[in-house]
């Protein structure tokens, strides 16, 4: 199994390549030249996450470890989660259920596909006697995640830059108390704009490295991350229907990644009835997919903050795969204009939507009183990001006659003011987020200012 660009220009990839490369040379994202499918009948017979990722992670991963190999890492990849089942699903009523993916020590669901990420760049490195930098922009759960996942490995070490901006007290705690030697986050007085454009800049320059070192970037387009991700379908399917029934899954998405996972479970064998897709006011996706419409606009901030974005990143891969039935060509002119030219589809083919998704935009005051509801109807807390999908689900209910999973994607603590305003009392904060209040801050603020940072991690490195 080898891996390709979405715009044809970066071919006959290693998995190890892709890993450790992040973006395609050609500025396009990785993809795998086929999809491989599971065997359900043996999947249906796994009754743990792990399990279930020891069949579907080796699909992806032949080129460069043996299955063996991944046995073993996948036996020591997703740690410290708080529960038992890792992902755990509740059920709200006969027909609807929740997919808590916010077990882990970041409490969400991000630590699915970093901690998979980290795993194997520590096995990568240690093969090849090489460290590495991570470097990652973040206005949410990424930069904790890929410092909780990376932190405990000494050939890495990490620099996330956070902007001033939008970003929850916790968020910005549980990257700002770890106090690890390998952990360095910094504070830019700019936009996430500018951190990304930092970021950016740091790819081409390189400078700041060290003799046999590797950047690494965590951003959401790393392939590694999906495979992490398309796990918790399996498994939620088998243990909600055991694959005898076609399920919809509600994804609260930003830069689609977790929706492309779910589109790959899917394509991997996985019955689906609908994808829906569930969006902010920052809509571009949901005006994609209902009004053939992908053009860029400027982010507002909401109160599901990890969902702000101006244009979705993963979603070139189901325009080459989906729409454009991998026409490198077609993708890759698509994209060569975009953002400047907005994404509108020959209409034959943008009517394929239908087959597969649906999608709704939902807003600040429905998100807030979706939360409210639910905590009456059913005494359960959740997220605002969750509370996106949820809205959805609602909404579309007379389109989607069958099961439906709506993915929780952070915990509700992470997000006390949003609580609050729907005038509710946290009664339980997971440890894990209540002692950040406890522990010193370690930050290093820096202007706008690229040549000062490059120095800063030449320095620290
Ligand atoms: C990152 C994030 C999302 C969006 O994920 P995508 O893969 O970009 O769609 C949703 N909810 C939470 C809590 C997140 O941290």
């Amino acid at each position: 199994m080898l891996f390709h660009s979405t715009r044809g220009g970066d071919k006959d990839r290693t998995f190890e390549d892709i890993l450790m490369q992040g973006l395609a040379c050609d500025g396009g994202l990785f993809i795998p030249d086929f999809w491989p499918q599971v065997d359900l009948e043996s999947l249906s017979t796994k009754t743990s996450f792990i399990d279930v990722a020891k069949e579907v992670v080796p699909l992806f991963t032949s080129s460069s470890f043996s299955k063996q190999e991944v046995l073993r890492i996948l036996d020591n990849t997703w740690h410290d989660f708080d529960h038992k089942d890792i992902a755990p699903i509740k059920n709200l009523d006969d027909k609807t259920s929740i997919l808590e993916l916010f077990h882990g020590p970041t409490a969400a669901f991000k630590d699915f596909g970093l901690q998979l990420a980290a795993a194997f760049f520590n096995e990568v490195l240690a093969k090849n006697k090489k460290t590495a930098v991570v470097l990652g922009a973040t206005s949410g759960d990424t930069g904790s995640a890929a410092i909780d996942a990376c932190k405990k490995f000494k050939s890495i070490k990490t620099f996330i830059l956070i902007p001033d901006g939008n970003m929850s007290e916790i968020q910005r705690k549980q990257m700002t108390t770890i106090n690890e030697d390998n952990v360095f986050t910094l504070k830019i007085s700019g936009t996430f704009d500018d951190c990304q454009d930092i970021v950016k800049a740091a790819f081409k320059d390189r400078s700041f490295l060290n003799d046999n070192q590797d950047l690494l970037a965590v951003n959401s387009i790393n392939w590694v991350r999906i495979i992490g991700q398309i796990c918790y379908y399996f498994y939620a399917s088998c243990k909600l229907t055991n694959f005898d029934q076609k399920i919809n899954f509600s994804v609260p998405t930003g830069n689609f990644g977790n929706v492309f996972a779910c589109y790959a479970a899917h394509k991997m064998g996985l019955p689906l009835n609908k994808i829906i897709v569930s969006v902010n006011e920052n809509d571009i996706l949901n005006r994609f997919f209902t009004n053939n419409d992908y053009s860029k606009k400027d982010v507002n901030e909401t109160v599901s903050p990890s969902m702000d974005i101006s244009v979705a990143s993963n979603f070139e891969r189901l325009i080459y795969d989906f729409y454009c039935n991998r026409d490198a060509e077609l993708c890759n002119n698509l994209y060569l204009s975009f953002p400047t030219k907005s994404i509108n589809l020959p209409t034959d083919i943008w009517e394929k939507t239908k087959d597969l998704f649906l999608s709704y935009s939902v807003d600040d005051s429905m998100t807030i009183a979706t939360i409210q509801g639910i905590f009456k109807s059913h005494n359960y807390l959740i997220d605002p990001h969750t509370a996106v999908a949820a809205v959805a689900v609602k909404k579309l209910n007379k389109d989607i006659d069958c099961p439906t999973l709506i993915l929780s994607t952070a915990h509700p603590a992470k997000f006390p003011n949003s609580i609050e305003e729907a005038g509710i009392l946290i009664d339980e904060i997971p440890k894990r987020l209540s002692e950040v209040f406890e522990k010193k801050e370690i930050v290093y603020e820096f202007p706008v200012n690229k040549s000062a940072i490059f120095d800063f991690i030449a320095s620290k490195n």
